[in-house]
């Protein structure tokens, strides 16, 4: 069983409230002046981007720095990807320099599943294709419960360009487990129906109107122009018919709170007056995404030990091991 973490679908919801109730812990360790701990001391954590990143590759980076761990990242474009060399060998290229976990991006959905299964190190997915980006859902949870008593009882409207999306599968299959009711918007080109299948409080809708009325949190979602063939809506049409203004506010809970995973692009999902308005938490999102991170990492280095330990035990016991 790979000890990583691949997916929010596979986890459970104990398993969901337990890395955010240690993130939560990590939480105040942000705003210290010394932040380093050294519970990952001597580990290393390899960071591995075949797809562009800012914040996701640059948190990850620092959550393993502030657990005290070693870090190298490598993005497709510097690696011997770029001449050739096939995902798996460079896998088990990094793999025989023996790092303690692999973060890891790739266009194509499943990438890290595969490989997780060849591999004994664990991978933590990054970002894979339109499929899943786990610890976006767990930092997006975090932040929803910096400003809500709970996950329960909440209306969420999900908006944008939801076919493509990983963040969305994500957070769907998060927030499903907690029961809150999500509304998922877009044109209907990039509104997959089956969607609604992952629980029964998943609703589509393609009018923005409706899926913002009552809703205790707005999450916007990027225009995946590199995933889309054929856009069904120009820039201007788009923004038109799908992007946010101030003035869709109104329809909304008093206190909803607006989010966007990054990176965002003003006036084509949102007008800059709702990216800098004071119930925006986009840059909270960001700030609690090492929070997370660090909780992420320390879980899967930590199983990981725990399996290996485990496992030379159970050698031992039977008379094989050293
Ligand atoms: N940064 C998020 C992702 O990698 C969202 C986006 O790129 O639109 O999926």
């Amino acid at each position: 069983m790979p000890t990583g973490l691949l997916g929010i679908e596979e986890l459970s919801r104990g398993e969901v409230e337990a890395i955010l109730h240690r993130a939560r812990t990590f939480q105040p360790l942000q705003h210290q002046s010394y932040k380093k701990l050294d519970t990952l001391r001597g580990r290393m954590i390899v960071n591995l981007f075949f797809e562009a990143s800012t914040r996701t590759r640059t948190s990850f980076e620092i959550a393993a720095k502030r657990l005290g761990a070693d870090t190298v990242s490598i993005t497709a474009s510097g690696s011997s990807v770029s001449k050739g060399e096939s995902l798996v060998d460079t896998l088990n290229t990094l793999a025989a320099m023996r790092p303690d976990a692999i973060v890891m991006r790739h266009a194509a959905s499943g990438a890290p599943y595969f490989l997780a299964h060849h591999l004994a190190i664990p991978i933590v997915n990054a970002g894979d294709g339109t499929h899943e980006h786990p610890t976006q859902a767990l930092l997006d949870a975090l932040t929803i419960l910096d400003h809500k008593p709970a996950l329960e009882g909440l209306r969420v409207a999900i908006i944008g360009d939801i076919a493509h999306s990983r963040v969305a599968r994500s957070n769907v299959h998060l927030l499903a487990k907690f029961g809150v009711d999500i509304v998922l918007c877009g044109p209907a080109t990039l509104l997959p129906p089956e969607l609604s299948a992952i629980a029964t409080g998943v609703t589509l809708t393609n009018d923005i109107r409706e899926a913002i009325e009552g809703a205790d949190v707005i999450m916007m979602l990027r225009v995946q122009l590199e995933r889309q063939h054929d856009p069904p809506l120009q820039a201007g049409e788009y923004f038109h018919f799908y992007g946010l203004r101030l003035d869709h506010m109104a329809l909304a809970k008093p206190d909803a709170i607006v989010m966007h995973p990054g990176p965002i692009n003003r006036g084509r999902e949102l007008t800059s007056e709702v990216a800098d308005f004071q119930q925006s938490v986009i840059l909270n999102q960001v700030e609690n995404g090492v929070a997370v991170r660090m909780a992420v990492l320390e879980r899967v280095v930590g199983a990981h030990v725990e399996a290996a330990r485990q496992k030379s035990g159970a050698v031992r016991e039977s008379g094989l091991g050293i």
